[in-house]
């Protein structure tokens, strides 16, 4: 090969790890991969620093290599032709986007592993949209903050408590570019805080054919503690809060209009966002308009997306902290203090009355909306009093189920499942060296896995058998295995008093295996199923029949109840009967996620009704044929149809929370038992289990499609971005 096509292949290398897209293709992450897999694992897929780890010589020479060369020529056409698509469905439906799109604002984005911007279910949300968007071609842009350290890392001392580190990321060694002016310099913005202005870098992730940006108040001319106010994702107090809001709102929109880019529409994900409507009020002014014509055009421009029942979820801050902090909103809006609190209050003469963001959003916005049906009731009742005289199922907020990016969380080893079978058909033998990006059809891969009539085909014995079906999930089961003996090995190593594991034989491959992880807040009540330790363990201990549970998940470092659960479960799993059945995963993070929702039989969730608002784990093990034991909360009380995996409880609950518990408490025992465990080891002649797969291709005909982001993408888009 001649050196300009190497080094045409070598730049390509260098572009493609620095846009997101190879996290959601299996092919582009063979690439780096392959390139050495020990620093792969060690350096958690961190493509960057991958081609960081390997020079650039060997880079060259390895590119002589014809199978390597090709593999990674092929990645880079797909790649190409992702980016370069014209017949897209954002090019059909919202053209307009393209010219001016929408900017999606949100303080948490969950790209991927190897930038942990992201808290949880929210941010992981948001990183799924913006995934869809690329996918559909919309016009979309992110807006959000660069942490420099990050969320908090999770380890366990020796009293089985959570303690948090953080780590400081690097930004030359992530998929994170500067924002640069047309001289090249540092693109910066500045907002007003207190009494200072503050300067803002920003950065720029690409994310397929979506850009998002990352403002970054570490600026060497700012005064430290404002260098600090973007250094941990919710980091710091209720002032460090309204701070980052400020920077995340103002600072924002700021940064579009420095880059030229006019938005159609501001979609607010969270009240974390709502200032950015204080400063388009500003910029309607600052042209002219009357306080009151600001205010309505601002909000012919913002949309809402509320996501949670949490009373904890809604931002509130004091009249003295709005006072503080944003009193420069006042001075130029030209409007009084108080006039300014009550943009936030939900009665405006109420001096009491805290300012809260969710209200603020409200207040600004020409649509709101919730992320489940359910939660969509939730909220019209919960903000019943922002619209006097209107009748509760009349309150302006409508909803729209969140989703999952499919082809994101499908574990490698089911993608390669799925592209097998779809490009070869039954039967046929894929040869490794063809490339699968087509499909018989014609149609790529990646568009399949969002299609129907893809998902719908697996209820057909005759393209998918049980067997292979059961093999997939006997791989899966065992990766997991795999996956939770090296970690908890690790987990060992760090504590020292530790009693003697035999971690080679810890979990039973053959054993149903629960899977519990999220976030540890209390209301998702993470140890209710060993309320009944005696029964659990009986069923654990069931030489025939065994489950097993594997648990993760991190509680917010200033929740003491809910890092109480983590010790609890930490204890039972190492002190009690439980001890080899049950395991917990220091750490969780999107890559313990995929490795448990894939290798898990059943995802349990058994949150407090109605307060999980949607949930989205679930979701993610639809896919890869895993299956649903929920309380009918948020999406499971719309996903769940009695053939597609298992309800705890009825479609109610009791207004009192201890009969509640008491209630899921026993459902959840009964599903298990009645249930899923009979389905799981009623096995045929050959072994089999049929009624349990004939569950779990339901599960993929009705669910995948359904709670995905292209559907809730494009719902977003018919219902708010294309409507004013
Ligand atoms: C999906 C996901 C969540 C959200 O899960 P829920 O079921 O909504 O609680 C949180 N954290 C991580 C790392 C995830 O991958």
């Amino acid at each position: 090969m001649s050196s300009s096509e190497i080094s045409e292949l070598v730049n390509g290398l260098h572009k493609l790890a620095r846009n997101l897209w190879w996290t959601w293709d299996q092919e582009a992450q063979e690439v780096f991969q392959e390139l050495s897999p020990r620093s792969w694992q060690n350096l958690y897929h961190n493509a960057v620093a991958i081609l960081h780890e390997v020079s650039d010589y060997e880079l060259r020479v390895r590119l002589q290599d014809r199978d390597f060369a090709s593999h990674a020529r092929n990645v880079l056409r797909d790649f190409d032709s992702y980016m370069n698509e014209k017949d897209t469905w954002g090019r059909k439906n919202a053209p307009a986007l393209h010219k001016n799109p929408v900017a999606y604002f949100s303080a948490e984005f969950g790209f991927h592993e190897t930038l942990p911007i992201a808290a949880g279910g929210l941010g992981i949300l948001a990183g799924d949209h913006t995934k869809s968007a690329s996918d559909l071609d919309l016009g979309f842009v992110g807006i959000s903050l660069f942490y420099r350290e990050g969320y908090f890392q999770q380890s366990i001392d020796h009293n089985n408590w959570q303690t948090e580190f953080y780590s400081r990321l690097d930004p030359r060694n992530l998929p994170l570019e500067p924002v640069l002016d047309a001289k090249g310099k540092p693109v910066i913005v500045t907002v007003k805080i207190a009494m200072s202005e503050v300067k803002l870098l920003a950065w720029r992730v690409n994310v397929g054919r979506v850009p998002v940006y990352l403002l970054d108040a570490n600026h060497p001319e700012n005064e430290q503690h404002f260098r600090d106010l973007t250094k941990r994702v919710y980091g710091g107090d209720s002032t460090t809060r309204i701070m980052q809001e400020i920077i995340l709102g103002v600072g924002g929109v700021r940064l579009l209009r420095t880059l030229g880019i006019q938005p159609s529409t501001f979609h607010m994900n969270e009240g974390h966002a709502a200032f950015l409507a204080l400063e388009i009020i500003r910029e309607k002014m600052l042209a002219g308009a009357k306080l009151n014509d600001a205010i309505a055009a601002s909000k012919k421009e913002c949309i809402f997306t509320t996501h949670t029942p949490v009373e904890a979820g809604h931002d509130r801050f004091t009249s003295e902290l709005i006072a503080y902090a944003g009193h420069k909103f006042a001075d130029q809006l030209k409007i009084s203090h108080e006039q300014l609190m009550a943009f936030g209050r939900v009665d405006a003469k109420d001096a009491k009355e805290p300012f809260c963001m969710t209200v603020l959003a409200l207040k600004v916005s020409r649509a709101a909306n919730a992320v489940s049906e359910l939660h969509g009731q939730v909220s019209r009742e919960m903000w019943q009093c922002m619209f006097p005289g209107v009748a509760k199922d009349k309150v302006p907020i409508g909803h729209i189920t969140n989703g999952i990016h499919v082809a994101g969380w499908m574990k490698g080893t089911v993608r390669r499942f799925w592209r097998t079978r779809l490009t070869s058909g039954n039967g046929a033998q894929a040869s490794d060296t063809t490339r699968f990006w087509k499909t018989k059809a014609g149609h790529d891969w990646a568009s399949e896995i969002n299609s129907a009539e893809f998902w719908r085909k697996i209820l057909d014995p005759n393209f998918i058998s049980d067997e292979e079906l059961w093999a997939l999930r006997y791989k899966l089961r065992r990766e997991l295995l795999e996956f939770s003996r090296r970690r908890l090995l690790l987990q060992a190593q760090r504590v020292t008093h530790e009693d003697f594991i035999a971690f080679d034989s810890l979990l039973n491959p053959d054993a149903l295996t629960i899977g519990f992880a999220r976030r540890f807040a209390t209301y998702k009540r993470a140890p209710l199923i060993f309320e009944q330790l005696e029964n659990i363990v009986r069923l654990t201990r069931d030489q025939k029949r065994p489950v097993q549970f594997v648990f993760a998940g991190k509680a917010h470092p200033r929740d003491d109840a809910g890092k109480q659960y983590i010790q609890k479960i930490i204890h039972l799993s190492k002190f009690s009967d439980l001890k080899g059945s049950l395991v917990f995963i220091e750490n969780y993070d999107v890559h313990v996620a995929r490795q448990m929702v894939s290798g898990c039989d059943v995802w349990l969730n058994n949150p407090r009704r109605p307060l999980e608002a949607s949930g989205t784990s679930g979701m993610k093990a639809g896919c890869q044929g895993c299956l649903n034991l929920s309380i009918l909360d948020g999406w499971w009380r719309e996903g769940y149809d009695g053939t597609n995996g298992f309800a705890i409880g009825p479609d109610s609950h009791s207004e009192d929370v201890l009969e509640q518990d008491r209630a899921d408490s026993a459902n959840l025992y009964k599903a298990l038992t009645e249930e899923v465990i009979p389905a799981f080891y009623d096995r045929d002649s050959n072994g089999i289990p049929r009624q349990w797969i004939q569950k779990i291709r339901s599960a993929m005909a009705t669910l995948v499609v359904q709670f995905s982001t292209d559907r809730m993408v494009r719902e977003y888009a018919e219902k708010y971005y294309l409507t004013k």
